[in-house]
């Protein structure tokens, strides 16, 4: 292994000779085709992006631009067939959320806000005529999504949404409020989970509302301390008019429909941890081979061996979990706890080898230049959205005991 000759660059992990990534050897997995994609995300993330992170993270922006760039790389409808795009194994697609949370998860967030969650809505539930007018602008960034779920009252209990679409002719009358919504500022369609019945949570439904009809309002959330790079919205729809072909129409009555978008989202979450991780270790392990204490490098005392044993283990771990999961994924059926275990405990892993990463780096781990620590803050957003680490745990007892304990 050659001693780097600079510190506290973002390096190319996974395409370096000395790479400490993936240590079972699981990319050997991916087919040629598939690697020939990975490592083209792999290059513009490190390549084009990475000049570019502190700036946006100053800025607390994630500007709608990188769309296009994003569409181009082919990151957006990733398991969706046709629309100007072929689907993509699992594995494929993990391995795209890998290589834009090694970025930074405001990266990951924007293409599973764009790809898992408002493109899958669409494609899972919307009738042909709605996946013809959306899908193929937003496969290439034309066009961008957001998914409305969440509301100021109720985020890990969706069930309780105040927001309504009550039937206005052939039409549908829509109002109320969501809050902490990715991209939707600057979207051109909102998904908008809403109740057809005032109260009842089993009349939700999935609606497509356009951001330029009257009555939609957005207004871009301040003081975001966490996931910087990242913009997030609060939207109200005051008696909004929606045609009756606003409707998806196969969407499930109940959180079902939601819950289905959300599933693919958490696999890209778990997988975009060990991307996280890797970044934080290999900015580390080059700084440490380099920074002396004591007259030698701190490579070379065992506390901090101990630090970076911790760090690739936690990383493996969280790697081999999502590569078994990507297989049965592969094969079908329904793995929504699974998922739940992996977006969950990925994320605790990622957070504690982020959490070691900063500390390796002593003062200079403060400074925006070097990854641990945004990534350390970013991974507080990552661990509350999606489902919160308490609710995924629920998620398992309920799995485990047969009682639900969350409600
Ligand atoms: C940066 C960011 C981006 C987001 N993007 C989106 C988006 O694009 N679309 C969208 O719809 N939503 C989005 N969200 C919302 C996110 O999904 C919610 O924040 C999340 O579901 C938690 O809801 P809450 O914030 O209301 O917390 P609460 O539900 O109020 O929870 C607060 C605390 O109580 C705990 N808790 C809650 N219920 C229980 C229980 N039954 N038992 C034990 N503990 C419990 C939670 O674990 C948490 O620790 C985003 C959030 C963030 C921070």
């Amino acid at each position: 292994m050659s001693k780097p000759s600079k510190v506290g660059y973002h390096s190319l992990m996974a395409l370096s000779e000395d790479s400490i990534s993936d240590f079972y050897h699981l990319d050997s997995k991916l087919t040629p085709k598939e690697l020939v994609l990975r490592d083209t995300v792999a290059n513009w993330v490190a390549e084009s992006f990475m000049p570019r992170v502190s700036e946006y993270w100053e800025a607390g922006d994630l500007p709608r631009s990188i769309a296009p760039e994003l569409g181009s790389l082919g990151v957006f409808g990733s398991g969706l067939e046709g629309y100007g795009g072929e689907a993509l194994s699992p594995r494929a697609t993990g391995a795209i959320m890998r290589e834009l949370e090694r970025g930074d998860s405001g990266l990951r967030t924007f293409a599973s806000v764009q790809s898992s969650l408002a493109m899958n809505a669409i494609s899972f539930f919307g009738t042909q005529a709605q996946k013809d007018a959306w899908l193929s602008g937003m496969r290439s960034g034309e066009k961008l999504g957001c998914f409305a779920l969440s509301e100021p009252e109720y985020g890990s209990n969706p069930g309780g949404m105040e927001t309504l679409a009550t039937r206005d002719g052939a039409g549908w009358t829509l109002n109320g409020r969501k809050k902490w919504i990715g991209n939707g500022d600057i979207a051109d369609v909102a998904v908008v989970w809403a109740k057809t019945v005032a109260g009842d949570p089993s009349s939700i439904r999935g609606f497509l509302v356009e951001t330029s009809l009257p009555g939609f309002e957005s207004r871009l959330m301040s003081g975001k301390m966490s996931l910087r790079c990242a913009r997030t919205a609060e939207l109200s729809f005051d008696q909004i008019s929606l045609p009756a072909d606003a409707l998806m129409e196969n969407s499930p009555s109940g959180l079902s429909g939601p819950l289905a978008c959300l599933n693919e989202a958490r696999y890209g979450i778990a997988w975009g941890m060990v991307g996280a991780s890797e970044a934080c270790l290999q900015e580390v392990r080059d700084y440490v081979l380099v920074r002396e204490s004591f007259e030698k490098p701190l490579a070379g005392f065992q506390l901090v061996q101990d630090k970076l044993a911790e760090m690739l283990t936690l990383t493996t771990h969280s790697h081999v979990l999502v590569d078994r999961l990507s297989e049965l994924k592969a094969a079908g059926g329904n793995l929504s706890d699974q998922i739940s275990l992996a977006k969950y405990s990925n994320v605790d892993n990622a957070r504690r080898v982020a959490a070691l990463g900063r500390e390796l780096l002593g003062g200079v781990g403060i400074l925006l230049e070097h990854c641990p620590l945004r990534h350390l803050i970013n991974l507080e957003s990552v661990a509350t959205y999606e489902g919160t680490r308490d609710i995924h745990r629920l998620v398992l007892g309920r799995r485990i005991t047969g009682m639900q304990a969350f409600r």
